[in-house]
């Protein structure tokens, strides 16, 4: 199995084939590499790979998206709650409380 860019044949499954998108985008479509009964080579669209691997449990593009703008979110709350915490730090050293380092109290 390969992609590629220009099928020389639609889709198998919903038959999709080079034209783009109403956006302009073009799709990219997956040879099989294996023929069908009318020794048509077997090619997929990228949409009906998504709904296969859907199916199987991978995540679709837009749930990949999402996760990508909570990640970015929980990274940005934990900078924060580290320039937080490394503050307290500095005042309560000041007051003489010390703290094990961070690579020693993580062990404990
Ligand atoms: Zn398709």
């Amino acid at each position: 199995m390969h992609v590629i860019e220009i099928t020389p044949q639609p889709c198998m499954v919903c038959g999709m084939g080079n034209t783009p998108t109403a956006d302009g985008a073009r799709r990219q479509f997956v040879d099989l590499e294996r023929d069908t009964f009318w020794d048509d080579p077997a090619v997929l669209c990228e949409d009906c790979c998504l709904k296969i691997a859907g199916l199987m449990g991978t995540p679709s593009p837009e749930e990949l998206a999402r996760a990508d703008v909570k990640i970015a979110g929980l990274t940005r709350e934990l900078h924060t709650l580290r320039v937080e915490m490394d503050s307290m730090k500095r005042r309560a050293r000041r007051l003489g409380i010390d703290f094990l380092p961070d690579e020693v109290a993580e062990a404990v």
